[in-house]
Protein backbone atom coordinates (compact mmCIF):
# COMPACT_ATOMS: atom_id res chain seq x y z
CA UNK A 1 0.00 0.00 0.00
CA UNK A 2 1.27 3.31 -0.82
CA UNK A 3 1.14 5.15 2.54
CA UNK A 4 3.53 8.34 1.22
CA UNK A 5 0.86 10.82 0.95
CA UNK A 6 -0.67 10.27 4.23
CA UNK A 7 3.14 11.04 5.43
CA UNK A 8 2.74 15.08 5.15
CA UNK A 9 -0.49 17.28 6.54
CA UNK A 10 -2.53 18.00 3.64
CA UNK A 11 -2.62 21.01 2.04
CA UNK A 12 -6.35 21.00 2.01
CA UNK A 13 -7.80 19.42 5.12
CA UNK A 14 -9.90 16.53 3.85
CA UNK A 15 -13.41 15.57 4.48
CA UNK A 16 -14.30 14.65 8.08
CA UNK A 17 -16.15 11.23 6.71
CA UNK A 18 -13.36 10.38 4.91
CA UNK A 19 -11.16 10.97 7.71
CA UNK A 20 -12.58 8.55 9.85
CA UNK A 21 -13.29 5.98 7.10
CA UNK A 22 -9.44 5.73 6.62
CA UNK A 23 -9.13 5.52 10.56
CA UNK A 24 -12.02 2.41 10.33
CA UNK A 25 -9.80 0.75 7.67
CA UNK A 26 -6.55 0.93 9.37
CA UNK A 27 -7.49 -1.39 12.33
CA UNK A 28 -7.50 -3.92 9.55
CA UNK A 29 -4.58 -6.43 10.86
CA UNK A 30 -5.15 -5.35 14.75
CA UNK A 31 -5.19 -8.07 17.16
CA UNK A 32 -9.09 -9.21 17.47
CA UNK A 33 -10.10 -8.28 20.97
CA UNK A 34 -13.64 -8.26 20.26
CA UNK A 35 -14.03 -12.27 19.33
CA UNK A 36 -11.95 -12.87 22.64
CA UNK A 37 -9.11 -13.66 20.40
CA UNK A 38 -6.32 -12.31 22.61
CA UNK A 39 -5.34 -12.64 26.34
CA UNK A 40 -3.63 -9.29 27.79
CA UNK A 41 -3.94 -6.08 26.64
CA UNK A 42 -7.88 -4.97 26.53
CA UNK A 43 -10.36 -5.84 29.31
CA UNK A 44 -13.21 -5.42 27.22
CA UNK A 45 -16.89 -6.56 28.51
CA UNK A 46 -18.90 -5.33 25.58
CA UNK A 47 -20.30 -3.01 23.58
CA UNK A 48 -23.10 -1.35 25.90
CA UNK A 49 -20.47 -0.93 28.81
CA UNK A 50 -18.16 0.10 25.99
CA UNK A 51 -20.64 2.93 24.19
CA UNK A 52 -21.33 3.76 27.98
CA UNK A 53 -17.60 4.43 28.50
CA UNK A 54 -17.56 6.46 25.59
CA UNK A 55 -20.33 8.70 26.28
CA UNK A 56 -19.02 9.55 30.11
CA UNK A 57 -15.50 10.01 28.85
CA UNK A 58 -16.91 12.86 25.58
CA UNK A 59 -19.26 14.40 28.75
CA UNK A 60 -15.37 15.52 29.71
CA UNK A 61 -13.76 15.10 26.70
CA UNK A 62 -11.96 18.47 27.09
CA UNK A 63 -11.77 19.23 30.24
CA UNK A 64 -8.69 19.25 31.90
CA UNK A 65 -7.27 17.84 35.49
CA UNK A 66 -3.85 19.88 36.09
CA UNK A 67 -5.39 22.90 37.40
CA UNK A 68 -7.94 20.91 40.31
CA UNK A 69 -9.63 24.52 41.34
CA UNK A 70 -10.19 24.94 37.17
CA UNK A 71 -12.25 21.85 36.68
CA UNK A 72 -13.96 21.52 39.91
CA UNK A 73 -16.02 18.09 38.44
CA UNK A 74 -13.00 16.50 37.36
CA UNK A 75 -11.46 16.88 41.48
CA UNK A 76 -14.65 15.72 42.69
CA UNK A 77 -14.42 12.41 40.52
CA UNK A 78 -10.95 11.81 41.29
CA UNK A 79 -11.70 12.54 45.22
CA UNK A 80 -14.94 10.00 44.95
CA UNK A 81 -12.29 7.57 42.57
CA UNK A 82 -9.77 7.43 45.47
CA UNK A 83 -12.28 7.05 48.62
CA UNK A 84 -14.65 4.37 46.39
CA UNK A 85 -11.01 2.20 45.99
CA UNK A 86 -9.73 3.53 49.31
CA UNK A 87 -12.90 1.85 50.99
CA UNK A 88 -12.87 -1.62 48.52
CA UNK A 89 -8.97 -2.15 49.29
CA UNK A 90 -10.01 -1.53 53.25
CA UNK A 91 -8.16 1.34 54.01
CA UNK A 92 -9.42 4.22 56.39
CA UNK A 93 -10.43 7.55 56.65
CA UNK A 94 -6.87 8.54 56.51
CA UNK A 95 -5.95 6.93 53.05
CA UNK A 96 -5.07 9.18 50.21
CA UNK A 97 -4.27 9.43 46.64
CA UNK A 98 -3.83 10.59 43.31
CA UNK A 99 -5.61 9.06 39.92
CA UNK A 100 -3.07 8.40 37.27
CA UNK A 101 -2.70 8.14 33.94
CA UNK A 102 -2.64 4.13 34.59
CA UNK A 103 -0.27 1.21 36.43
CA UNK A 104 3.02 2.57 34.70
CA UNK A 105 2.39 5.57 36.19
CA UNK A 106 1.17 4.25 39.51
CA UNK A 107 4.29 2.22 39.88
CA UNK A 108 7.05 5.58 38.65
CA UNK A 109 5.28 7.96 41.12
CA UNK A 110 5.75 5.69 44.30
CA UNK A 111 9.73 5.35 43.60
CA UNK A 112 10.31 9.47 43.37
CA UNK A 113 8.14 10.02 46.12
CA UNK A 114 9.71 6.89 48.67
CA UNK A 115 13.18 8.51 47.51
CA UNK A 116 12.34 11.52 47.93
CA UNK A 117 10.87 10.69 51.46
CA UNK A 118 13.93 9.08 52.57
CA UNK A 119 16.32 12.07 51.31
CA UNK A 120 14.27 14.27 53.67
CA UNK A 121 14.87 12.35 56.72
CA UNK A 122 18.08 11.55 55.63
CA UNK A 123 17.66 8.51 56.29
CA UNK A 124 20.24 6.77 53.79
CA UNK A 125 23.80 7.02 53.86
CA UNK A 126 25.48 8.62 50.61
CA UNK A 127 25.51 6.46 47.48
CA UNK A 128 22.50 5.63 45.27
CA UNK A 129 18.47 4.88 46.91
CA UNK A 130 17.96 1.31 46.83
CA UNK A 131 14.67 -0.49 46.61
CA UNK A 132 14.03 -4.33 46.80
CA UNK A 133 11.37 -6.18 44.61
CA UNK A 134 10.91 -9.98 43.08
CA UNK A 135 12.13 -10.64 40.11
CA UNK A 136 8.92 -10.95 38.96
CA UNK A 137 7.87 -7.60 39.89
CA UNK A 138 6.26 -5.55 36.95
CA UNK A 139 8.92 -3.84 34.27
CA UNK A 140 7.14 -0.96 34.69
CA UNK A 141 9.66 -0.91 38.42
CA UNK A 142 12.78 -1.72 35.87
CA UNK A 143 11.88 1.75 34.29
CA UNK A 144 11.21 3.54 37.76
CA UNK A 145 14.66 2.66 38.77
CA UNK A 146 16.48 3.93 35.68
CA UNK A 147 13.86 6.96 35.41
CA UNK A 148 14.66 7.72 39.08
CA UNK A 149 18.23 7.08 40.15
CA UNK A 150 17.58 4.11 42.23
CA UNK A 151 19.15 1.02 42.05
CA UNK A 152 16.81 -1.97 41.50
CA UNK A 153 17.78 -4.78 44.27
CA UNK A 154 16.08 -8.20 42.71
CA UNK A 155 14.72 -10.87 44.93
CA UNK A 156 14.45 -14.54 43.90
CA UNK A 157 11.37 -16.42 44.05
CA UNK A 158 10.13 -19.40 46.03
CA UNK A 159 9.51 -22.37 43.52
CA UNK A 160 5.61 -21.34 44.34
CA UNK A 161 7.12 -18.09 42.70
CA UNK A 162 6.35 -15.73 44.89
CA UNK A 163 8.81 -14.05 46.51
CA UNK A 164 11.15 -15.59 49.20
CA UNK A 165 11.02 -13.27 52.40
CA UNK A 166 14.52 -14.38 53.95
CA UNK A 167 16.28 -13.52 51.02
CA UNK A 168 14.07 -9.78 50.80
CA UNK A 169 15.29 -8.75 54.45
CA UNK A 170 19.14 -9.82 53.77
CA UNK A 171 18.97 -7.02 50.80
CA UNK A 172 17.59 -4.54 53.72
CA UNK A 173 20.31 -2.11 54.13
CA UNK A 174 20.35 1.52 55.26
CA UNK A 175 19.79 2.83 51.35
CA UNK A 176 16.75 0.71 51.15
CA UNK A 177 13.97 3.35 50.39
CA UNK A 178 11.31 1.22 49.39
CA UNK A 179 10.30 -2.86 49.09
CA UNK A 180 7.53 -3.82 46.84
CA UNK A 181 5.58 -6.91 46.68
CA UNK A 182 2.91 -7.91 44.03
CA UNK A 183 -0.55 -9.19 44.49
CA UNK A 184 -0.42 -10.61 41.80
CA UNK A 185 2.23 -10.56 40.53
CA UNK A 186 1.79 -9.94 35.77
CA UNK A 187 3.71 -12.96 34.70
CA UNK A 188 2.64 -15.72 36.86
CA UNK A 189 -0.54 -14.51 38.23
CA UNK A 190 0.64 -15.11 42.50
CA UNK A 191 0.39 -13.37 45.43
CA UNK A 192 3.37 -12.50 47.12
CA UNK A 193 3.58 -12.81 50.83
CA UNK A 194 2.09 -9.67 51.45
CA UNK A 195 1.50 -9.93 55.49
CA UNK A 196 5.12 -11.46 55.98
CA UNK A 197 6.66 -8.29 53.87
CA UNK A 198 4.60 -6.05 55.80
CA UNK A 199 5.76 -7.36 58.75
CA UNK A 200 9.35 -7.14 57.71
CA UNK A 201 8.84 -3.54 56.28
CA UNK A 202 6.83 -2.63 59.45
CA UNK A 203 9.68 -4.25 61.87
CA UNK A 204 12.84 -2.36 59.88
CA UNK A 205 10.89 1.37 59.27
CA UNK A 206 10.79 0.89 55.39
CA UNK A 207 7.94 1.85 52.90
CA UNK A 208 6.32 -1.37 51.42
CA UNK A 209 4.10 -0.95 48.43
CA UNK A 210 1.87 -3.66 47.21
CA UNK A 211 1.68 -3.23 43.22
CA UNK A 212 -1.97 -4.39 42.52
CA UNK A 213 -2.06 -3.12 39.34
CA UNK A 214 -3.95 -6.17 38.35
CA UNK A 215 -5.76 -7.19 41.21
CA UNK A 216 -6.68 -3.86 42.66
CA UNK A 217 -10.06 -4.33 41.37
CA UNK A 218 -10.43 -8.22 41.30
CA UNK A 219 -9.36 -9.43 44.28
CA UNK A 220 -11.24 -7.86 46.44
CA UNK A 221 -14.08 -9.51 44.49
CA UNK A 222 -13.02 -13.26 44.33
CA UNK A 223 -12.68 -12.89 48.06
CA UNK A 224 -16.36 -11.96 48.55
CA UNK A 225 -17.14 -14.51 45.93
CA UNK A 226 -15.90 -17.33 49.06
CA UNK A 227 -12.50 -17.91 47.56
CA UNK A 228 -9.43 -18.06 49.68
CA UNK A 229 -7.37 -14.70 49.31
CA UNK A 230 -4.27 -14.41 52.04
CA UNK A 231 -5.15 -10.45 53.40
CA UNK A 232 -3.15 -8.21 50.65
CA UNK A 233 -4.36 -4.53 50.99
CA UNK A 234 -4.39 -1.85 53.55
CA UNK A 235 -5.69 -4.45 56.51
CA UNK A 236 -2.07 -5.73 56.47
CA UNK A 237 0.30 -3.51 59.01
CA UNK A 238 2.96 -1.95 56.89
CA UNK A 239 1.58 -1.65 53.55
CA UNK A 240 2.45 2.14 52.81
CA UNK A 241 0.94 2.12 49.84
CA UNK A 242 -1.15 0.01 46.99
CA UNK A 243 -1.47 0.47 43.33
CA UNK A 244 -4.64 -0.95 41.22
CA UNK A 245 -5.64 -0.22 37.61
CA UNK A 246 -9.40 1.16 36.76
CA UNK A 247 -8.25 0.04 33.17
CA UNK A 248 -7.45 -3.11 33.69
CA UNK A 249 -10.66 -5.17 35.77
CA UNK A 250 -12.39 -1.97 36.97
CA UNK A 251 -13.05 -2.34 32.95
CA UNK A 252 -12.65 1.28 32.56
CA UNK A 253 -11.40 3.47 29.74
CA UNK A 254 -7.52 3.55 29.10
CA UNK A 255 -5.32 6.07 31.38
CA UNK A 256 -7.21 5.23 34.48
CA UNK A 257 -5.53 4.14 37.81
CA UNK A 258 -5.40 4.44 41.15
CA UNK A 259 -2.51 5.11 43.63
CA UNK A 260 -3.24 4.97 46.73
CA UNK A 261 -0.92 5.92 50.42
CA UNK A 262 -1.98 4.73 53.84
CA UNK A 263 -1.63 9.06 54.54
CA UNK A 264 -0.56 12.30 53.67
CA UNK A 265 2.85 11.84 55.43
CA UNK A 266 3.71 9.88 52.07
CA UNK A 267 1.56 11.45 49.13
CA UNK A 268 2.68 14.74 50.01
CA UNK A 269 6.12 13.95 49.17
CA UNK A 270 4.69 12.89 45.81
CA UNK A 271 3.29 16.79 45.06
CA UNK A 272 5.19 19.03 42.80
CA UNK A 273 5.25 22.62 43.77
CA UNK A 274 7.62 25.29 41.28
CA UNK A 275 6.86 28.99 42.48
CA UNK A 276 9.44 30.71 40.05
CA UNK A 277 7.96 29.58 37.13
CA UNK A 278 7.61 32.81 34.63
CA UNK A 279 3.95 31.13 33.64
CA UNK A 280 2.53 31.25 37.61
CA UNK A 281 3.23 29.11 40.35
CA UNK A 282 2.84 25.47 39.64
CA UNK A 283 1.24 22.71 41.19
CA UNK A 284 1.11 19.37 40.02
CA UNK A 285 -0.20 16.15 42.28
CA UNK A 286 1.37 13.50 39.63
CA UNK A 287 3.47 12.62 37.03
CA UNK A 288 1.27 14.52 33.83
CA UNK A 289 0.68 17.96 33.35
CA UNK A 290 -2.03 17.76 31.26
CA UNK A 291 -4.57 15.38 32.58
CA UNK A 292 -7.45 14.09 30.07
CA UNK A 293 -10.66 14.45 31.95
CA UNK A 294 -12.23 12.02 30.14
CA UNK A 295 -10.15 9.35 31.22
CA UNK A 296 -11.26 10.38 35.01
CA UNK A 297 -15.07 10.35 33.79
CA UNK A 298 -14.97 7.15 32.24
CA UNK A 299 -13.26 5.46 35.77
CA UNK A 300 -16.05 7.57 37.64
CA UNK A 301 -18.56 5.64 35.14
CA UNK A 302 -17.29 2.80 35.41
CA UNK A 303 -17.47 1.79 38.84
CA UNK A 304 -20.80 3.71 39.54
CA UNK A 305 -22.05 1.75 37.00
CA UNK A 306 -20.94 -1.91 37.47
CA UNK A 307 -21.47 -1.28 41.21
CA UNK A 308 -20.08 -4.10 43.95
CA UNK A 309 -23.13 -6.39 41.99
CA UNK A 310 -21.79 -6.14 38.87
CA UNK A 311 -17.95 -6.21 39.80
CA UNK A 312 -18.94 -9.56 41.69
CA UNK A 313 -20.97 -10.81 38.56
CA UNK A 314 -17.88 -10.47 36.31
CA UNK A 315 -15.34 -11.89 38.36
CA UNK A 316 -17.57 -14.64 39.38
CA UNK A 317 -17.41 -15.39 35.16
CA UNK A 318 -13.73 -14.57 34.80
CA UNK A 319 -12.94 -17.17 37.80
CA UNK A 320 -15.12 -19.75 36.54
CA UNK A 321 -13.83 -19.08 33.09
CA UNK A 322 -10.44 -19.44 34.53
CA UNK A 323 -10.65 -23.09 36.24
CA UNK A 324 -12.66 -24.24 32.99
CA UNK A 325 -9.63 -22.85 31.02
CA UNK A 326 -6.92 -24.37 33.69
CA UNK A 327 -8.80 -27.74 33.92
CA UNK A 328 -8.32 -28.17 30.17
CA UNK A 329 -4.93 -27.42 30.16
CA UNK A 330 -4.07 -29.85 33.22
CA UNK A 331 -5.76 -32.20 30.16
CA UNK A 332 -3.13 -32.22 28.11
CA UNK A 333 -0.61 -34.11 29.10
CA UNK A 334 2.55 -32.24 27.98
CA UNK A 335 1.64 -28.79 29.78
CA UNK A 336 1.09 -27.51 33.27
CA UNK A 337 -0.55 -24.63 35.27
CA UNK A 338 2.79 -22.74 36.88
CA UNK A 339 2.24 -22.39 40.90
CA UNK A 340 -1.19 -22.28 41.88
CA UNK A 341 -2.18 -18.92 41.02
CA UNK A 342 -5.20 -17.07 43.42
CA UNK A 343 -6.98 -14.75 40.51
CA UNK A 344 -7.77 -15.12 36.78
CA UNK A 345 -3.57 -14.42 35.31
CA UNK A 346 -1.38 -17.22 34.95
CA UNK A 347 1.61 -19.26 32.99
CA UNK A 348 1.62 -22.60 31.24
CA UNK A 349 4.22 -24.17 30.06
CA UNK A 350 5.38 -27.56 28.23
CA UNK A 351 6.61 -30.40 30.65
CA UNK A 352 7.76 -32.28 27.53
CA UNK A 353 11.26 -32.23 25.65
CA UNK A 354 9.50 -32.94 22.89
CA UNK A 355 6.88 -29.95 22.83
CA UNK A 356 8.37 -26.58 22.50
CA UNK A 357 6.34 -24.28 23.91
CA UNK A 358 7.00 -21.48 22.34
CA UNK A 359 6.60 -23.34 19.29
CA UNK A 360 2.67 -24.32 20.70
CA UNK A 361 2.54 -20.54 20.56
CA UNK A 362 3.33 -20.07 17.17
CA UNK A 363 0.69 -22.41 16.27
CA UNK A 364 -2.12 -20.84 18.25
CA UNK A 365 -1.17 -17.81 16.58
CA UNK A 366 -1.91 -19.08 13.48
CA UNK A 367 -5.51 -20.16 14.73
CA UNK A 368 -5.90 -16.36 15.37
CA UNK A 369 -5.13 -16.56 19.11
CA UNK A 370 -2.48 -13.79 20.28
CA UNK A 371 -1.03 -15.32 23.24
CA UNK A 372 1.98 -13.66 25.22
CA UNK A 373 5.16 -15.58 25.76
CA UNK A 374 7.01 -15.28 28.80
CA UNK A 375 10.84 -16.05 30.06
CA UNK A 376 13.07 -17.11 32.43
CA UNK A 377 11.39 -19.93 32.41
CA UNK A 378 9.55 -20.56 29.13
CA UNK A 379 5.96 -20.52 29.09
CA UNK A 380 2.78 -18.45 27.71
CA UNK A 381 0.42 -16.55 29.76
CA UNK A 382 -3.14 -15.77 29.88
CA UNK A 383 -5.09 -12.77 31.26
CA UNK A 384 -8.89 -13.59 31.33
CA UNK A 385 -11.76 -11.62 30.98
CA UNK A 386 -15.51 -12.24 30.88
CA UNK A 387 -16.00 -12.52 27.64
CA UNK A 388 -13.03 -15.61 27.56
CA UNK A 389 -16.19 -17.68 28.68
CA UNK A 390 -17.63 -18.00 24.56
CA UNK A 391 -14.16 -19.39 23.74
CA UNK A 392 -12.83 -21.79 26.44
CA UNK A 393 -13.66 -25.03 24.31
CA UNK A 394 -12.46 -23.80 21.44
CA UNK A 395 -9.20 -22.55 22.96
CA UNK A 396 -8.91 -25.74 24.13
CA UNK A 397 -9.27 -27.63 21.40
CA UNK A 398 -7.38 -25.06 19.41
CA UNK A 399 -4.39 -26.04 21.85
CA UNK A 400 -4.54 -29.92 22.08
CA UNK A 401 -4.40 -29.31 18.31
CA UNK A 402 -1.19 -27.31 18.74
CA UNK A 403 0.69 -29.40 21.06
CA UNK A 404 -0.38 -32.79 18.95
CA UNK A 405 1.18 -30.42 15.91
CA UNK A 406 3.80 -29.61 17.49
CA UNK A 407 4.83 -33.17 18.98
CA UNK A 408 4.37 -34.89 15.55
CA UNK A 409 6.80 -32.22 14.26
CA UNK A 410 9.57 -30.84 16.22
CA UNK A 411 10.95 -28.67 13.01
CA UNK A 412 8.27 -25.96 13.85
CA UNK A 413 10.50 -25.28 17.35
CA UNK A 414 12.99 -24.04 14.90
CA UNK A 415 10.95 -21.92 12.49
CA UNK A 416 8.87 -18.62 13.78
CA UNK A 417 8.62 -16.70 16.82
CA UNK A 418 10.12 -19.64 18.23
CA UNK A 419 13.19 -19.82 16.82
CA UNK A 420 13.83 -16.39 17.55
CA UNK A 421 12.80 -16.80 20.97
CA UNK A 422 15.14 -20.59 21.24
CA UNK A 423 18.04 -18.07 19.96
CA UNK A 424 17.70 -15.50 22.14
CA UNK A 425 17.48 -18.08 25.33
CA UNK A 426 21.31 -18.92 23.53
CA UNK A 427 22.76 -16.11 23.31
CA UNK A 428 25.41 -16.26 26.28
CA UNK A 429 25.43 -12.50 26.90
CA UNK A 430 21.99 -10.73 27.99
CA UNK A 431 23.30 -7.45 26.70
CA UNK A 432 23.66 -8.68 23.07
CA UNK A 433 19.54 -9.35 23.04
CA UNK A 434 19.15 -5.69 24.02
CA UNK A 435 21.81 -4.17 22.04
CA UNK A 436 19.34 -6.01 19.06
CA UNK A 437 16.08 -4.72 20.67
CA UNK A 438 17.43 -1.61 20.42
CA UNK A 439 18.46 -1.49 16.92
CA UNK A 440 14.99 -2.83 16.31
CA UNK A 441 13.64 0.24 18.33
CA UNK A 442 15.18 2.14 16.13
CA UNK A 443 13.62 1.11 13.30
CA UNK A 444 10.35 1.23 14.24
CA UNK A 445 10.62 4.69 15.60
CA UNK A 446 12.79 5.62 12.64
CA UNK A 447 12.01 8.25 9.63
CA UNK A 448 10.75 4.67 8.20
CA UNK A 449 9.33 3.10 10.13
CA UNK A 450 10.46 -0.43 9.61
CA UNK A 451 8.64 -3.26 11.34
CA UNK A 452 10.81 -6.14 12.17
CA UNK A 453 7.50 -8.52 10.63
C1 LIG B 1 -0.37 -3.77 34.07
C2 LIG B 1 0.52 -3.70 35.25
C3 LIG B 1 1.35 -2.60 35.46
C4 LIG B 1 1.52 -1.50 34.45
O1 LIG B 1 0.30 -0.96 34.06
P1 LIG B 1 0.05 -0.21 32.68
O2 LIG B 1 -1.35 0.24 32.84
O3 LIG B 1 0.25 -1.21 31.58
O4 LIG B 1 0.99 0.92 32.57
C5 LIG B 1 2.08 -2.57 36.63
N1 LIG B 1 2.03 -3.59 37.50
C6 LIG B 1 1.25 -4.67 37.32
C7 LIG B 1 1.22 -5.76 38.35
C8 LIG B 1 0.47 -4.76 36.18
O5 LIG B 1 -0.29 -5.85 35.96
Amino acid sequence: MDNSKNLTIPEKGLDRSEVLEMLRSFKEGDANYKDSKTWSLVYYIGEEHTRFLIDAFALYFSENALNPMAFRSLKRMEHEVVRMTAGLLNGDGSVVGTMTSGGTESCLLPVMTYRDRAASKRSFRSGMPEMIAPESVHVAWEKAARYFGVKMVHVPLRSDLRVDVEAVKKRINRNTILIVGSAPSYPHGVIDPIAELGALAQEKGIPFHVDSCLGGFMLPFVERLGYKIAPFDFRVPGVTSISADVHKYGYSAKGASVLLYRNMDYLKHQFFVYENWPGGIFISPALLGTRPGGAIAAAWASIKALGINGYLELARKVMETTAALQEGIRSIPELEIMSNPEMSVFAYRSTSKKVNIYAVGDQMEEKGWLVDRLQRPEALHAMVTPLHERITDQFILDLKHSVEKVKSDPSLAKKGNAALYGMIAKVPLRGMIKKEVLKMMEQIYGPEMKMPY
